[in-house]
């Protein structure tokens, strides 16, 4: 249905699809039926409007999809080597039955018309098994891209509130220090207005980077969104976790940037950050608050600096 519409196969399409094809959402095949019993094609502005509101998870529809897929592949796969098997036995039996008489010499041009169908179905399947290793791996890139911010590649906002809530029950479990940090570039509308969004962007990969240098299977970095990143620490606790960052921070503030566009300097940059102990509060969504605010008492105290939540 995407493909021969021309749509975008993407997580939300072919949660749509799979609403419509397996049934699972009966409101919108429903609606699609009659849309295509009006003679009217499916587009992304259709898709859009009746998809609004539909709040069932994207993740369980995309296993679902998932499942439906491996076990299409799986089907016509089987059907595909009885189709083989088969169109090699008629073969044989085609080409002895060719010298024998008249009814045999018919029974032949059967099994030939038999065959070339068999070998038709054959290619058939064929096409279709491509077909679905070509949506399994859209919509593995889907769900990656659902994850991840293109401009640095690092997790996003969404795959970080996943990671906190799962590492917030482990660690909960096995009495492990939970640490967040916010990080938010200095000053940062003054480079995007002096030297442009692009370079602004640049700005935001090369933190992202210095960033990423102390990421590992205890500390996860993500873009929480524009120029903020946010930090998760395991096994560390608060005063640690503050050093870390801190090391970050001030290699990061002595580099001396050039305009790459313009060759023009653009100077130091930095960056502040809050942090807050995860377990000292109610809930995660309450950590991240008081690193919030802890962020903004570093603005307040003159930027460039990490502060650590009370
Ligand atoms: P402060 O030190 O108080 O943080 O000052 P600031 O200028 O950095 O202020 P603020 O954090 O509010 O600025 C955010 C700016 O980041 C505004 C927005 O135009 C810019 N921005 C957000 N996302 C992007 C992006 O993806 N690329 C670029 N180039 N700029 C972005
Ligand atoms: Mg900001
Ligand atoms: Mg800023």
């Amino acid at each position: 249905m995407l493909i021969s519409n021309d749509l975008e196969i993407s997580e939300a399409n072919l949660s749509a699809a799979l609403g419509i094809c397996a049934g699972s959402n009966p409101a919108l095949a429903r609606r699609y039926t009659e849309l295509r019993a009006a003679g009217q094609p499916v587009t992304q502005a259709w898709l859009d409007e009746h998809m609004r509101g539909n709040d069932d998870s994207i993740a369980k529809i995309a296993d679902k999809l998932d499942r439906s897929l491996e076990s299409f592949a799986s089907t016509s796969r089987n059907a595909r080597d009885t189709a083989a098997q088969y169109s090699s036995e008629m073969q044989v039996h085609a080409d002895r039955a060719g010298d024998e008489r008249e009814e045999i010499r018919h029974l032949a041009s059967l099994a030939m018309a038999m065959l070339e169908r068999t070998q038709h179905l054959e290619q058939e399947m064929h096409r279709s098994e491509r077909e679905a290793a070509t949506l399994r791996r859209s919509l593995a890139k889907a769900r990656r891209d659902a994850d991840h911010d293109h401009l640095t590649g690092l997790p996003n906002r969404r795959a970080f509130e996943g990671l906190l809530e799962r590492q917030y029950d482990e660690a909960g479990k096995t009495d492990e220090t939970l640490i967040v940090a916010f990080c938010d570039i200095d000053n940062f509308k003054r480079i995007n207005d002096i030297h442009g969004h692009d370079t602004g962007d640049r700005v935001i990969q090369a933190i992202a980077g210095a960033l990423s240098k102390i990421s590992g299977d205890n500390c996860h970095v993500a873009r929480h969104g524009g120029e903020e990143f946010v930090l998760l620490f395991r096994g560390l606790d608060k005063a640690e976790a503050v050093l870390r960052l801190d090391d970050v921070r001030e290699t990061f503030a002595k580099r001396n940037f050039i305009n790459r566009q313009s060759d023009e300097p653009i100077g130091q940059i930095s960056f502040s950050a809050g942090v807050a102990d995860v377990f000292a509060y109610p809930s995660s969504r309450e950590a991240l608050k008081a690193a919030d605010i802890a962020l903004y008492a570093a603005k307040a105290q003159g930027r460039n600096r990490v502060v650590a939540a009370e």
